[in-house]
This record gives structure tokens, sequence and C-alpha cells, in this order.
């Protein structure tokens, strides 16, 4: 490792990965070295995502990144020379009748955007999902009341969402660039920086965990939810550090129901937030836990899958009762407290921190974009594809969020 570079990225995961390729693919001619505590590249919150994408987004930043994402990864592997995994299964959001008709309301938004979407009627999701019961008719009429269960009033499906493996995603990014740009572009495993650097306001470079100090014309904050930690380390006070909150998320892999046609589900969101998707023979099923506090815990819990996932699975889809948990784990969202939207471009206050965090649930699938606009961004001086700024870090200061309302 050399003793300094002209950019330091802290973090390997698909964030930092893809973020180190979009530097060297826009052009960026000086050194840039990627630092991962890890013992590999992608281990951790982009090894434990569901990998899922949908262009169904209720704000704009959301649907032009994610739509340039889909189209990016659905060549990715011819144009990095590796699987991942690619396959477009759809998204199927399911509604109550009152959030029903405000999503109707975004379906000439979708339309006019060219996102392609179908609205369903109640008999089309039971079409497109065998076994699910949109109403309420079959279930016991105490158990309606007790969970809170009402009719679902339509569904909203977009055919090209999908899913992908975000680590395989990172592997194509690094070899590529290894292969590209091996004498400007430094991969390193094993290093932890300790913390940033900064001289009169400006990011100087990074202290590691073993004491060698590293200079850097600048520094990319992409070390997902540890990011924070690492600024603290730093000497940001809490008024100045980034709102973001890591929180556990859990995913359970069952079998499928005995039930013919499962193997051609969409990902499909149904009550109180469940989601699942057909994956390789089984089920993916996960649910975001409203009760979650922040923390680094990340221990998945079979009581959760059984008190708060399965029963209400069954009673939607009888027979999913059968379904059995074979495996599970659990993950942090970086979760932005104030929207849930990732933070993107410079630091208003430090000169050479670039911020790439906060990702929330949607990290993975934005990585395409977010790392190309930040490239943009470093070597161009402004955006060039996307316009990005609605995600800067000032927004929070100037009351400015990014207000989704198409959440899971
Ligand atoms: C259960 C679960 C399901 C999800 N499902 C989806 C989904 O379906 N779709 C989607 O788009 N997103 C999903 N997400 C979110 C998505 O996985 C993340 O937004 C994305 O992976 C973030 O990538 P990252 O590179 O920022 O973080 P990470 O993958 O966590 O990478 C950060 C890296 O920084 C390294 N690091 C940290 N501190 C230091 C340090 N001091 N020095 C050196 N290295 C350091 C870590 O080791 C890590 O490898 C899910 C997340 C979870 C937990």
């Amino acid at each position: 490792m050399r003793d300094s570079y002209d950019l330091v990225i802290i973090g390997g995961g698909v964030i930092g990965t893809s973020i180190l390729w979009n530097l060297k693919a826009q052009g960026f001619k000086g050194s840039v070295a990627l630092l991962e505590r890890g013992d590999a590249l992608a281990e951790e919150t982009s090894a434990k995502s569901a990998g899922a994408f949908r262009n169904l987004w209720g704000s704009r930043i959301n649907m032009e990144m994610s739509t340039h994402s889909i189209r990016f990864l659905s060549t990715f592997e011819k144009d990095f020379a590796i699987p991942i995994g690619f396959h477009q299964h759809g998204y199927l959001f399911t509604f109550y009748p009152e959030p029903w008709e405000k999503i109707k309301s975004y379906k000439s938004t979708f339309d006019e955007t060219g996102v392609r979407t179908e609205l369903l009627s109640p008999d089309d999701i039971e079409r497109m999902v065998p076994g699910l019961k949109a109403g309420v008719n079959h279930m016991e009429p105490d158990i309606v009341e007790f969970a809170e269960f009402q009719p679902m009033a339509g569904g909203l499906y977009g055919p090209d969402c999908g899913s992908f493996d975000p680590s395989a995603a990172a592997k194509g990014y690094i070899e590529r660039t290894q292969r590209e740009f091996a004498d400007s572009a430094e991969v390193h495993l094993r290093i932890e920086v300790k913390r940033i650097e900064f001289e009169a306001g400006k990011a100087k470079g990074v202290e590691l965990s073993n004491g060698r100090c590293i200079g850097a014309g600048g520094v990319i904050l992409a070390a997902g939810p540890w990011s924070m930690q690492l600024l603290a380390a730093s000497g940001f006070h809490d008024d100045e550090n980034l709102p973001v909150d890591p929180i556990k998320r859990q995913l359970f892999i069952t079998n499928p129901p005995d039930i013919p046609g499962y193997e051609r589900i969409p990902l499909v969101i149904i009550d109180r937030g469940i989601y699942f998707k057909y994956e390789t023979g089984n089920l993916q099923i996960g649910r975001a836990d409203p009760e979650q506090g922040p923390g680094f815990e990340q221990e998945a819990s079979l009581a959760y899958y059984k008190d708060e996932i399965g029963p209400y699975m069954q009673e939607r889809i009888p027979g999913t009762e059968h379904c059995n948990v074979k495996s599970m784990w659990g993950g942090l969202y970086s979760v932005t407290r104030a929207d849930h939207n990732g933070i993107l471009g410079a630091h208003p206050a430090y000169d050479g921190l670039y911020l790439a965090c906060g990702w929330s649930g949607h990290g993975a699938m934005v990585a395409p974009a977010a790392s190309q606009a930040l490239a943009e961004l470093i070597v161009h001086g402004s955006y060039k594809t996307i316009d990005a700024s609605p995600l800067r870090f000032e927004r929070f200061a100037e009351d400015d969020l990014v207000v989704e309302e198409i959440v899971i």
C-alpha cells in the first residue's frame, strides 16, 4: 500500500466497489484505494440483502435511479463477464382500500415516466399468486378484528422489477476494474479505517487501526451501517453526524407451499408489509419489524417469524402453515431517520469528504446509478446522467426531504 492516494474509498460493499469502477470508467486519472476491513468484499449488508429491485417509487429520484440501475444490471453479465442472477420476475404490491385510492393516482406518473405498471383487481391478484385469498371472508371474524386484516382492494404490478445478487455484482465491478485499471485502482482487504483525518476543514487522509496513516486528496465514505460510527470516531458531534441508524432486518427461507405455480410468482407484498419471493426452490420471506430499535445486533429470531410473519401468511395464503423455516439471517439497514433515503454527494462542511450512505432498504438496487452519479460529481464537477442533488446531506437542514410514499 502506498503512503497516499488521490482518493480513498472506505468500504467494499456494493456501493464502495461500484464507486471504484465508476470513478475509473468516468476517466478519473488519479490513484484510488478501496479499503475494506473484512476478509472479502461485499460480505456484510450487501450479502444479506434480498437483492430485490423495483422501479415502482413515488419519488422521482428513486424512480430515476432504480430505472437507470435496472437497465445497467440487465446487461451486467455480458458487460462484466460475471453472472449476477439478474431476474425480472416482477413485483406485486397489494393494498387495503384507503392506500389503494392514493396509489391509483400514481399510475399517470408511471405512464409519463415510462415505468411499466398494471393496476390489478383482487381477482387478478388471486390469479397471479396461487392460493392467495384477497378477501377476508375465509378468516375467522375475531382474527380479522384482532390482526386488523382488511380485504385487498387492488394491486400494483411492475413487470420490470426483479432481483439480483449484489455481492456478485460487487465482485464483477472489482474484477473488471482490476483488469482494466490495475495500475491506479487498488483494493486492500483486512484494512480497517479507525478514523478520517481532517485539516483546516478538509479531509486529508485516514488513520488505520494498525496505526498507519494514509494520505488522501479526498475520502469517500461507503462504510454502510458503520459510517456514522466512523464519523463519530473522526470527531463529528451528534448534531453534525449523519442522521442514520443501524437497524436490524431479517430474512427467512422456507419451503414453498404445496400449491402449484409458485415458481412463477413475482415478489409479493401483503398484509403488514410481509414480502416473499420464490428463490431457487424455496420462498424467501421478510418483514421490517416496526418495533426494532437501532443497534448493531444482527441475530435472526425464529420467534419473530412464528409470531409476526407465519400466522399472517397462513391467513392470507392457506397452506403456508406448512412452510417451515430452513434458514434465516439478520443484517443491518442504514436507516436515514427523516426520510429513509440515501445520502449522496460532497459533505457541505468538509472539503474532500464524499458521502454514499444511509441507503435504508434499497442501496443494492440503486448502487449502479448512485455510484455513477457520485463519480460524475467527483470527476466532472457536476451530475451528468441523473441529478442526484435531492439526496444531498444539506436536505435535512433545509427541510427539503425526499418524500417516498411507496415503502415496505
Ligand atoms: C435483510 C436485508 C434485506 C435487504 N434487501 C434489500 C433489497 O431487496 N434491495 C435492496 O436494494 N437493498 C436491500 N437491502 C439493503 C442493501 O443491502 C444495502 O442498502 C446495501 O447493501 C448497502 O451497501 P453498502 O455497500 O453501503 O454496505 P455494506 O455492504 O455493508 O458495505 C459496507 C462495507 O464497509 C466495511 N467497513 C465498515 N467500516 C469499515 C472501516 N472502519 N474500515 C474499513 N471497512 C469498513 C464493511 O466491512 C462492509 O463490507 C437489504 C438489507 C438487509 C439487511
